[in-house]
């Protein structure tokens, strides 16, 4: 996986990662104020393998039927937070130019 630096794609300026918003959400640059949010591609497929590790973690500890279920739904929001947190420290996503409200309803 290439390992691209967190930077604005307007000004180029390095954005610190206490900056970033929640996956999917829009957040202004620090520099230049254009509104960006991290690019949704990355995101799934940093949240597709952390849902995907975070079943199987559960079926090896030996969770089956509806207890699996529930405790996937349940920690699943916390897999999905910590790996949008972690992907930015550790495997830098690439920003993009957050669409205008109302267009964020239709994923790309
Ligand atoms: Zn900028």
């Amino acid at each position: 996986m290439k390992k691209t630096p967190l930077e604005c794609p307007i000004c180029k300026a390095k954005m610190p990662l206490d900056k970033l918003a929640p996956p999917g959400m829009c957040f202004e640059c620090t520099t230049c104020g254009a509104s960006l949010r991290i690019d949704q591609g990355h995101m799934y497929v940093v949240k597709g393998c952390s849902l995907m590790a975070f079943a199987v973690l559960l079926w090896a500890a030996g969770l089956r039927g509806i207890p699996l279920f529930l405790v996937f739904i349940g920690g699943g929001v916390l897999v999905l937070q910590a790996a949008h947190f972690l992907s930015a420290a550790f495997w830098h996503p690439p920003l993009e130019p957050c669409p205008p409200q109302g267009m964020t309803l239709f994923p790309r």
